[in-house]
């Protein structure tokens, strides 16, 4: 990349500030001397990238909160969070992971022992289908698993758990 004499940048930055949304920013916005568009220390994203950026950050689904935090820890953009939360909303998975929206919790007593012991178990739902989220997290990781579950009673919960996860902590 060429690199960008004051001038240009200048230029660069003029011609940014002249789209309405950025104007509000005015005075955090810079151009690095690769043309870049910064706000403070992150990269603004340009209108045609953004719902590429919003989809990349989601492809984990964590929910609405954690999918906000990735993504402000690197890029900015006008109406960032409202663009994450229409993304997020409708996503099943996502509510699942969303503590809030969360209906029940199976308490830890009620657990086998062992590595169980730094689980939590969590649901989302009913969804519109008549299903179940369950949500297995890792204490210490924090590592989500979301199944579907047809109901939340016990034996359905315990053999999704053997069927499912168990494996996974054992391997
Ligand atoms: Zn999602």
């Amino acid at each position: 990349m060429t690199r960008r004499s004051q001038k240009q940048k200048k230029a660069l930055l003029e011609k940014a500030l002249l789209e309405s949304e950025y104007r509000p920013f005015k005075d955090e916005l810079a151009i690095t001397s690769d043309g870049l568009l910064l706000k403070q220390n992150k990269i603004v994203i340009p209108k045609t990238l953004r719902e590429k950026v919003v989809k990349l950050a989601h492809t984990e689904h964590q929910g609405i909160e954690k999918t906000k935090s990735l993504l402000r820890s690197k890029v900015w953009f006008p109406n960032m969070n409202k663009m994450v939360t229409a993304e997020t909303n409708t996503c099943i998975p996502c509510q699942a992971a969303t503590p809030k929206t969360s209906t029940n919790l199976i308490m830890s007593s009620e657990l086998p022992p062992g590595p169980w012991e730094n689980l939590d178990l969590d649901f989302g739902g009913p969804f519109p289908n008549g299903k179940y989220t369950l949500v297995v997290i890792d204490e210490y990781s924090r590592y989500p698993i979301v199944r579907i579950i047809n109901n939340i009673k016990t034996e359905a919960v315990v053999y999704e758990l053997k069927k499912n996860v168990h494996g996974i902590w054992l391997t």
